[in-house]
């Protein structure tokens, strides 16, 4: 029987914009996007191709300088309008993120609501760009600082949070004066699109937004081209690598936000049942392919047996399945290939002696069509073990006990990544202790995600990658620094 498909009426038909053309297609292959839930082709869409993104490139730097020069009031002004409008959109937008990766309606609306967020808060920055002055050595001389936007920036996103990602990026881009060359992920296209029409319904001038919808071929092209001044990326280490090598060409700064594999430390002496519950957010949270899910928990021995216990008790009652209904908390991984590489990563980490505590296998009858992988908790996980260490992109919790703060540290900073960190206590010296000893770019104490507002900066240490995005860091990593230095003395 399986779920429901998406209406396919509702989609958007424009997938390229480049000043002020847009069409309903690129001039590079065809696409037929899946739906995770059903598995089916939604709709073909011809994707952009890297003669596209030439064309993009100049129609960019045509519209940066008129951008940059707008007083910031009229970029606050049109800023604010567009988050308007994307309210005025939100009951379109949240079936379009749902039918693109899978996501639950309810976490489709409230990322459009999200996205309205992120370009109110920027706006607020946006007539707000000043400099600073300095008192120099070796005077008399006067002495300032100036922010400069770089120009154009190209801005690659993941499929699992395009809206989410891109808006991240551009909101604080726009804000400091850039026009924007934006790739929409060929694997979620639908929400990117419909973003386009609310930036053309605000009213933006030609040109500062446009839109490329591709796969990795047109990203390649966006990092390869001279006249992007700087990349944002947001995706995958192994991508990572792969553009910092060909930025290398044409010296392109390169802001980077990638995977995690993140801590959850939960203290004997906390609240178990909200950190249970928020411990189990992270397999559910973005149907489990949420970058700072906390999907590594380290419980103390004292309390690992009841934890445990109402992990797997909550799990049981999480519905999983047509993300479309509004009874269901968590939907489909992408794609078959994520959900083979799950599995795999799964069976290893039994055979490498973790115990299967919940799920532990892709999920067959009316979810059999779809690709619907259960919460799956495996105990006992050696912190040495492949699952332990890698990023898995789908609902796997592992559980580790810890006897020590000082251990309990030691775990959670033993690893590659470094993106976020969440510690689950009621004792507060404790709470700020270890929160200081985190090598994450955010922790969380006694939360689970709450922390993810546009005012707060965002981003990795270590393999999770460099530069943050969210408040006034953000707004910053747009700008580039110019100091004027002026003789007073003839
Ligand atoms: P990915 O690296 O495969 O793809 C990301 C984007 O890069 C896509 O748009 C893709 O088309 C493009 N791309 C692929 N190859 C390219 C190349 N050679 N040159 C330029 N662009 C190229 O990642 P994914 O599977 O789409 O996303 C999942 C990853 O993203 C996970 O690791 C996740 O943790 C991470 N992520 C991080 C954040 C964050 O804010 N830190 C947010 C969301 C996702």
């Amino acid at each position: 029987m399986g779920f429901q498909h998406p209406d396919i009426s509702a989609f958007p038909e424009i997938s390229l914009v480049i000043g002020d053309e847009r069409a309903r297609s690129g001039s590079g292959a065809d696409w037929g996007h899946v739906y995770p839930g059903t598995g089916r082709v939604t709709r073909e869409v011809r994707l952009a191709s890297p003669a596209d993104v030439d064309r993009a490139v100049a129609a960019a730097r045509a519209a940066q300088p008129a951008w940059r020069a707008l007083p910031g009031d009229k970029r606050r002004d049109l800023m604010f309008r567009l988050a308007s409008v994307i309210e005025s959109k939100a009951a379109e937008m949240s079936p379009l993120l749902t039918a693109e990766n899978g996501s639950i309606l309810i976490a489709g609306g409230h990322m459009s609501l999200d996205a309205a967020q992120k370009f109110r808060y920027y706006g607020g920055w946006a007539d707000k760009i000043d400099g600073r002055t300095i008192s120099t050595w070796g005077g008399p001389a006067h002495d300032y600082v100036m922010y400069e936007p770089y120009g154009t920036l190209g801005v690659i996103v993941p499929w699992n949070g395009p809206l989410f990602a891109a808006t991240m990026v551009m909101a604080p881009a726009l804000a400091a004066g850039n026009c924007v060359v934006l790739k929409a992920p060929e694997l979620a296209p639908w929400s990117l699109m419909k973003l386009m029409e609310a930036i053309h319904e605000a009213g933006f001038p030609a040109g500062v937004v446009n839109l490329v919808t591709g796969g990795p071929d047109v990203g390649a092209a966006m990092v390869d081209h001279p006249g992007i001044d700087k990349i944002e990326f947001i995706g995958s280490g192994a991508t990572a690598k792969k553009i910092l090598a060909s930025a290398a060409q044409t010296l392109k700064p390169v802001g980077l936000e990638l995977g995690g594999k993140s801590a959850v430390i939960v203290f004997g002496d906390a609240n178990l049942q909200a950190a249970a519950k928020r411990g189990l957010s992270g397999a559910v949270s973005a149907n489990g392919q949420g970058c700072v899910n906390g999907t590594r928990l380290l419980v103390e021995r004292s309390v690992y047996e009841p934890y445990l216990q109402m992990l797997k008790a909550m799990a049981a009652h999480v519905k999983v399945g047509d993300p479309f209904a509004m009874d269901t908390f968590m939907g489909p991984v992408i794609s078959e290939t994520a959900l083979d590489r799950i599995d795999s990563m799964v069976r290893r980490g039994v055979e490498q002696g973790g115990e299967v505590l919940c799920g532990g296998a892709r999920m067959e009858g009316d979810h059999g069509e779809g690709y619907f992988y259960p919460i799956t908790v495996l105990a006992g996980v050696a912190p040495a073990s492949e699952i332990a260490r890698n990023e898995v992109f789908g609902p796997v919790l592992v559980v580790t006990p810890f006897d020590s703060e000082e251990e309990a540290i030691a775990l959670a900073n033993d690893s590659d990544y470094g993106l976020g960190a969440y510690v689950h206590t009621t004792n507060l010296t404790r709470a700020h202790r270890v929160a200081g000893r985190m090598m994450a770019g955010q922790v969380q104490v006694n939360g689970s995600g709450e922390a993810m507002t546009p005012c707060v900066p965002f981003g990795g240490m270590k393999h999770s990658g460099h530069g943050r995005l969210g408040g006034i860091e953000g707004l910053r990593e747009f700008q580039q620094v110019r100091n004027v230095w002026v003789n007073l003395q003839d």
